[in-house]
């Protein structure tokens, strides 16, 4: 049957990047369709109950900062909020939360379900029709085609999914879902670049089974901190503890006494893993000469009383389990209450992919997510936004937009996916990016919000909001400038006998604020300032890195040139004698579009960069 509505963008997938890419799309005025298996697991956290990060955070407040939902819906989930790095520079702060799983979904689902331009249809999509090279429309598994512009993937690890647990498998999408094979099947036909990764979770466990009273309590943060710029503490449920255990030597022996039966170690698996967020097998064989590992033990919610046992994701089988999870100090009686699993599935070379995220080889067709290569929510929502407003922008005939590499973490993500690809799932760290001074996550509304509305992703009530805190941080800038402090007058007096620091000529508040020690408090209470802390952290983060931020931003004009040199799309490599075969066969299988993407391709020297210049200057 066909259906009767024909919609602009049909997002496959509720998971991370599919609810951003469909809310992104409907909010920018395209009908939008978001087709998923089960209404019930729209926003489904698949592995651990947690937003956020170091290099997660910044790309969470991007989101938030382009209109996305995820923020505002772990501000309404989130059980317990921390400011990771706090004691370090602005640029590698991250504020990481706990969340109710359940309160997370219905948060998301909430915000979807009053979308307006944007369908929900539960059912699997089983293929995508192209023609003439373009997706034109999706079809369900019982054969229901929807018609439609433009097509965003977000399938997830669902593509030919493996569940194993020790040796047994059997297919799935996640623990309790299908996988999608039919789907997976029909990409493979269509010939785009797959190939196979995987990830674990670790066993969840019953509270009453535990004994907390013998582990390191770990509270939140006070005061406490908020994800989205429209946050409020007020928005946040009860705050709850987590808690700390380890591993030991037994927790060791027992896991090297089931390595026989690890489908890792005994080659059933085949796809890699993600190296930052080993399994436990995978960490005492990596770091065999550690006797201990901090296992975290953090609460699903604040109606259950299941934990995730964060530290422990495993593929070994049951009783290895249960064994290794008894081993450890207030674990003796744990009860599991599901087994832990890695599961293997389809990915494609993100390579293949344009910056917007659309497909190389089929037009109209975007790829967001963990298919493109990576692991984790935030990543996901990163890219699920961006496809689905370069989905939106193609049915509505505009130019696709990506940010750079100067502007967000989204861009470094999605430059580092199309011009490495990947082997082995990826994931955001603050060192990825080269200009971290600019790219915090205190600041990404101001790198990214006023882009977001030009777009058409932000509505009034957060363009007011913004707006009113730009105002705000211009005006006490100029009040400060505008105040000065002699050693002899009130304010150069209450400031010596405050922070005893020495005054020897005249300065302005802000000259103040610029030393090493004072704060922005210390100036607030001295001139009386009128302004929130979130305004007040802004004057003082620029005031105390202008000078680093301003070397940055030389660093960057001289790579726009770069930048903005595009390279045309039939631009022909073999021709250009000088350049070496290897190099020549790099530049073809990313076509970069830019010279400055060029010249981030590993092996592509700046001689050959230079060398390009020419070329494309003389083919112009
Ligand atoms: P998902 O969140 O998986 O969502 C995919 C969605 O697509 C689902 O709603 C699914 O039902 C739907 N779908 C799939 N196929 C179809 C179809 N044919 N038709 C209709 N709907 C379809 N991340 C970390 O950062 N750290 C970890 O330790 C970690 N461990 C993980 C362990 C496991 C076992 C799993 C499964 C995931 C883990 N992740 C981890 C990854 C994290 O869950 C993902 O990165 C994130 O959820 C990816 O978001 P996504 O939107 O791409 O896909």
């Amino acid at each position: 049957m066909k259906y009767p509505k024909i919609y602009d963008v049909i997002v496959i997938g509720g998971g991370h990047a599919g609810t951003e890419a469909a809310l992104a799309a409907a909010r920018m005025g395209q009908q939008t369709l978001l087709l998923t298996h089960n209404i019930e697991t729209l926003g489904q956290m698949s592995c651990n109950p947690a937003i956020g990060g170091i290099g997660k955070s910044h790309l969470v407040r991007e989101v938030d900062a382009l209109g996305g939902a995820m923020a505002l819906a772990t501000d309404k989930a989130g059980i317990q909020f921390r400011v990771l790095n706090s004691r370090k520079g602005a640029a590698v702060r991250a504020t990481r939360a706990q969340a109710d799983r359940i309160l997370y979904k219905a948060a998301i689902r909430h915000t979807l379900e009053n979308q307006p331009n944007l369908d929900i249809f539960q059912q699997a999509a089983d293929d995508i029709l192209v023609e003439t090279g373009k997706a034109v429309a999706v079809v369900t598994q019982s054969g229901i085609e929807f018609a439609c512009g433009a097509v965003v993937l977000t399938s997830g690890t669902f593509l030919g999914g493996t569940i194993h647990i020790g040796l047994e498998n059997h297919k799935g999408g996640r623990a309790g879902d299908p996988p999608s094979i039919r789907l997976a099947d029909r990409l493979r036909e269509l010939k785009l670049p797959v190939g196979r990764l995987k990830t674990g979770t670790p066993p969840r466990i019953d509270a009453r089974t535990v004994d907390f009273s013998v582990m390191t309590v770990q509270p939140g943060d006070t005061p406490l901190p908020v994800m989205s710029y429209l946050g409020d503490v007020s928005m946040h449920p009860r705050q709850i503890n987590c808690y700390i255990t380890h591993t030991n030597e037994r927790t060791h022996d027992i896991i090297r006494s089931g390595l026989d039966r690890s489908p890792m170690y005994s080659g059933v698996i085949e796809g890699i893993g993600p190296r930052y967020c080993p399994s436990i097998e995978d960490k005492i064989h990596r770091f065999a000469d550690k006797d201990s590992h901090q296992i975290f033990i953090e609460p699903e919610g604040l109606t259950t009383h299941e934990l995730y046992p964060n530290g422990i994701s495993t593929s070994l089988p049951f009783d290895i389990q249960l064994a290794l999870v008894r081993s450890m100090k207030g674990l003796e009686n744990a009860h599991i209450l599901r087994p832990g699993y890695a599961i293997e599935y389809d990915y494609f070379d993100p390579q293949n992919l344009k910056p917007s995220l659309e497909t190389k080889s089929i037009d109209n067709l975007f790829f967001a997510g963990q298919i493109n290569g990576t692991t984790g929510y935030e990543e996901a929502a990163a890219q699920g936004i961006l496809a689905g407003l370069n989905a939106a922008r193609r049915t509505q005939g505009l130019d696709a937009w990506t940010p750079r590499r100067d502007q967000a973490y989204i861009g470094v993500l999605v430059d580092d996916l199309i011009t490495h690809g990947t082997k082995e799932p990826y994931r955001m760290f603050t060192s990825r990016a080269e200009y971290r001074l600019l790219l915090r996550e205190d600041n990404a509304d101001q790198r990214l919000t006023e882009i977001g509305r030009d777009l058409g992703l932000v509505d009034d009530a957060r363009w007011q909001v913004y707006s009113d805190k730009m105002t705000a941080i211009e005006q006490e800038t100029a009040r400060l400038r505008s105040l000065w402090a002699t050693p002899t007058n009130t304010l150069g007096q209450s400031f010596i006998d405050k922070t005893g620091e020495v005054l020897t000529k005249e300065n302005n508040a802000l000259d103040l604020l610029k030393r090493p020690n004072v704060s922005f408090d210390d100036i607030s209470e001295l001139t009386e300032s009128p302004v929130s802390a979130e305004v007040g952290e802004q004057i003082e983060i620029g005031v105390k890195y202008a000078g680093y931020i301003d070397r940055q931003q030389v660093e960057i004009g001289q790579m726009k040139k770069l930048e903005h040199t595009l390279i045309p799309d039939d631009f022909t490599y073999h021709d250009i004698s000088g350049l070496s075969n290897e190099i020549v066969q790099k530049l073809e299988k990313v076509r970069p579009t830019t010279l400055a993407q060029a010249s981030r391709i590993s092996g592509v020297t700046p001689a050959a960069v230079q060398l390009l210049a020419m070329m494309i200057k003389k083919s112009k």
